[in-house]
């Protein structure tokens, strides 16, 4: 079960949350509808649930999502760039013209966490998004860039750190930094 022109996965979700516009709406119905490899793929981001919708609102830039959404969008055949990174940490990072999204695996202390803000620096600006998901038996916060963004990127380097929320205050447990250079293979000649 192939598709010659599958659905690409940022489409599916716009799909899924109801954002393409009508005219685009219609032609994605068509396509869905006649095609099992496609429909099913969207049957497996449905099957994520509610979770997902919010983390994939709270940002256009990237999202923050939880382990099960990893492995339904590794279910659903897409072709996924991990990056596992340590506190402290620098890591070289990409994106090539194959990846269907990148995901990077934050290590972090979290057992006995409630609740984790991640903060993004990038230049002048900096995004603070509350609440974002974890895993604290894996120790791990995932972060999705926004694919179709990502793939446009010249190089650049953002920071991320995350921090953890309760009664007592705030406190860092973590900070990463990425060095995002385009693929060779999407890049342009100079
Ligand atoms: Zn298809």
């Amino acid at each position: 079960m192939t598709c010659k022109k599958p659905i690409d996965f940022e489409t599916l979700i716009a799909y899924w949350l109801g954002e393409v516009p009508d005219a685009g709406e219609a032609l994605l119905e068509e396509h869905l509808l006649g095609c099992a490899y496609c429909s099913k793929r969207l049957e497996r981001l449905v099957a994520l649930g509610s979770g997902v919708r919010a983390a994939v609102k709270d940002g256009k830039v990237s999202m923050a999502v939880s382990a099960s959404f990893v492995e339904a969008m590794k279910h659903a055949g897409l072709r996924l760039r991990e990056y596992r990174v340590e506190p402290g940490a620098a890591v070289n990072c990409t994106i090539s013209a194959d990846d269907d999204a990148v995901v990077s695996r934050l290590r972090a202390p979290l057992a006995d966490v409630k609740r984790v803000d991640l903060v993004r620096t990038r230049g002048e600006s900096e995004v603070r998004v509350a609440d974002v998901p974890f895993d604290a038996e894996a120790g791990e916060v995932l972060v999705v860039p926004r694919p179709a963004w990502l793939k446009t990127m010249p190089a650049f380097q953002m920071q991320m750190r995350l921090i953890a929320v309760d009664e007592a205050g705030e406190r860092e447990i973590g900070d990463y930094t990425f060095n995002h250079s385009p693929s060779s293979r999407n890049a342009q000649r100079r």
